[in-house]
Formats: C-alpha cells, sequence, structure tokens
C-alpha cells in the first residue's frame, strides 16, 4: 500500500477554516484507492510571527525536507505586512525547495458562470507555467535599498539561462501533452535586457518542440486578451511578477478565487513541492464558516497527481466537477450560493 508523509501548514485566517475541512475528505478520497496519507501539522504563520518575531522557526525547511510533499492553507494578516509573510514563509519555502515551476491551471467548471459575457462552460482552459524562483523576485544580496538621502528605492530582476530555460522547457513540454500552444508573456519592448533575453531563450528552447505553436505577448496585451478572448490559450508562461498578476485574472475570469488552486512545483524529486490554493487568507470573510474549501481540494488533487497518485487525483477533480455541475448542490456564497464550507465538503464526500 502507497502511503505518502505530508507536511501541512494550515496558516492564516482561513487557510486553517480550509485545510481542516477538506482534510477527513482528500484522506478518505486516498485509502479508497489504497493509498496512505500520513499528514503533519505545523501552525506556522503571522500568529507565530507575532509571537516569535519570525514566520517560522530556523530549522523550519529541516524540518519540511522530510516530507514528500507540503499543503499550504493561505498566509496573511491584516496587522502583519504583506512582504513579512511573502519573505517570511513564502519565498524561502518556493526557493530554499527550488520550486521552480507555479503551475496554475484556469478552467471554467461546467456550473460556473464567468464574468466575461458569452462563455461557456469549457470555453476556458488554459494553465500558467510561472517563474517561481527568481526574476523580479529574486534577492541580489544588498543591491535592492532605500537610498535614505534623495528617497529612491532600488529593486532589481534576475534572469538566468538555466532558471529560465528551466520553466520555459517546463512549459513547452505541459504544450506537448495539451493543445500544443504556448504564448509566452514578457515586456521586452520596455525592458531590453531581461526580458529580451526571456524571449531569446523561448526562441532556443521552440527548436526543440517544433510540434508546438509559440506565440508572444506584451504584458499589457496579455491582461486584455485574457479578458478579449481566453478560450485561445492553452499554456501560458511568464515571469515571477506576471505570472503573480495574470493568474489572478486567470481566477477571477473563471468564477472565483475560492475555485483556483495551484502547485509551486520543484520536478526531480530531490526536495518536496507545496500545493496551496490561490487565494489569501480572506480576513473579510474569517471566523464565518464560508470560505469555499474547492481550490483546496483541487490543489490537492494536483498534489496526488505530483505524486503519481493519479486515481487519487482524478477522483478529487472529478467530485469538484459534478458537485459545480449539479444545481441543487450546496455552494459558497462568492459562488452564489448560501451554503457553509462544511456543508460543500460533506457534499463532495458524499460523491466521492
Ligand atoms: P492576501 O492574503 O493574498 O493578501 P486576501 O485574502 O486579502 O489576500 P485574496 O485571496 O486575493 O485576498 O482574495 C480576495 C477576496 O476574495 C477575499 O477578500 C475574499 O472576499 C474572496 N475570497 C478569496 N478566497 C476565497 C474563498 N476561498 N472563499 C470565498 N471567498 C474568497
Amino acid at each position: 500500500m502507497a502511503s505518502h508523509n505530508i507536511a501541512v501548514v494550515p496558516g492564516d485566517g482561513i487557510g486553517p477554516e480550509v485545510v481542516d475541512a477538506a482534510l477527513p475528505l482528500v484522506e478518505g478520497a486516498a485509502a479508497d484507492s489504497g493509498v496512505t496519507v500520513e499528514t503533519t501539522r505545523f501552525d506556522w504563520g503571522t500568529e507565530y510571527y507575532l509571537d516569535h518575531g519570525e514566520m517560522m522557526p530556523d530549522d523550519a525547511l529541516d524540518r519540511l525536507a522530510e516530507f514528500d510533499a507540503i499543503f499550504l492553507g493561505a498566509v496573511g494578516h491584516p496587522d502583519v505586512p504583506d512582504h513579512v509573510t511573502l519573505h517570511g514563509l513564502l519565498l524561502p519555502i518556493r526557493k530554499g525547495f527550488d520550486q521552480y515551476v507555479c503551475k496554475r491551471p484556469n478552467v471554467l467548471f461546467e456550473g460556473i458562470e464567468s464574468p466575461l459575457r458569452g462563455y461557456e462552460p469549457g470555453d476556458i482552459d488554459f494553465v500558467v507555467y510561472r517563474e517561481n524562483t527568481e526574476g523580479e523576485y529574486a534577492d541580489v544580496g544588498g543591491r535592492e535599498h532605500r537610498g535614505l538621502a534623495h528617497e529612491t528605492a532600488v529593486q532589481s530582476a534576475v534572469f538566468t539561462r538555466r532558471g529560465t530555460e528551466r520553466i520555459v522547457r517546463a512549459a513547452f513540454e505541459a504544450a506537448t501533452r495539451r493543445e500544443g500552444h504556448l504564448t509566452s508573456i514578457t515586456k521586452s519592448n520596455a525592458q531590453a535586457h531581461s526580458m529580451v533575453f526571456w524571449d531569446e531563450v523561448v526562441a532556443d528552447v521552440s527548436e526543440e518542440f517544433p510540434s508546438v505553436d509559440v506565440e508572444r505577448l506584451l504584458v499589457d496585451a496579455a491582461a486584455m486578451d485574457l479578458i478579449r478572448r481566453p478560450h485561445e490559450f492553452d499554456v501560458v508562461v511568464a515571469s515571477n511578477l506576471f505570472g503573480d498578476v495574470l493568474t489572478d485574472i486567470g481566477a477571477q475570469i473563471t468564477g472565483s478565487m475560492g475555485l483556483a488552486p495551484s502547485g509551486n512545483v520543484h520536478p526531480g524529486g530531490e526536495y518536496p513541492s507545496m500545493f496551496e490554493p490561490v487565494h489569501g487568507s480572506a480576513p473579510d470573510i474569517v471566523g464565518e464558516g464560508v470560505a469555499n474549501p474547492l481550490a483546496t481540494v483541487l490543489s490537492w488533487s494536483l498534489l496526488f497527481e505530483d505524486l503519481e497518485e493519479q486515481r487519487v487525483a482524478a477522483d478529487l477533480w472529478q467530485a469538484v466537477v459534478d458537485q459545480l455541475g449539479d444545481d441543487s448542490a450546496p455552494r459558497t456564497p462568492d459562488l452564489g450560493g448560501d451554503a457553509g464550507t462544511e456543508q460543500v465538503v460533506a457534499d463532495l464526500q458524499s460523491r466521492l
């Protein structure tokens, strides 16, 4: 019987609500396929920061390294600046475990209405491959600074050939498994070093994938086209910052932040990958019991896919698809319903 050790970091706000609600469902779905899931919980995040002055302990990465994968709920707190949560937990894990692929599927499911007119379920189905370890979020050891004398702030971006090639190659490989269409997004008209370099790498790697049709878009045009013609996208590859921004557009046009899953993947198995819903801690709805757990369940599906537990992954994904496609099923308020988190999970349970 296959067994996987998973580190669970529920985090803050609605993170623990959706993670705790979904966990028994996930463990049950795995058990149905003969897979044992052993979870260990780590209560790190902003509460931990307010008590200890750091988001997680110094040996956090050593402890997490022991696991097959990590599941994260959400981190964020109204009293803690966002850059503290990002630099204190998310970025160290993504960079420390070389999780260079941030994979974010955007699917308009049956039963979900897009805010875009004229879009039917199935019309929108693309995946964003966001570079996750360097680019605009790179830390170039001390070069970043705020100049006290002149009120000047300097922030650099770093694009290495190794880092760019590997995310671009991962996106091309995904395109060969999908519709064979790849859109590379840059701002190479304005950023004449980093983004022109990115374009060159895309051109080089494309020679290895002659069957993939490549489109290049500037990020401003891409933001417009994701609204104007989202049905034409298949695989999108973008830098750390651009990928981050565009995936929030993707989440909105496919119905709700509460439906968007993601994986921070380290291909190769040397380190654990980390899976998390795209949404944040949502302080406006915390404690009300109405957080949508579906992004969490879909993120668990991505986790099992990565662990090559295809059946568990497919069962969890299909339970969500079936529920959304059923008019009479409970829905949380973000999807226009009046059900709570627990009801939605109980309904999924009955479908599994
Ligand atoms: P962050 O923690 O990233 O700073 P946030 O939680 O304020 O962000 P988002 O996660 O981007 O912001 O979510 C924006 C809004 O979308 C939330 O304030 C909430 O109203 C809604 N939302 C997000 N996730 C969910 C969810 N799972 N269920 C229901 N509503 C959600």
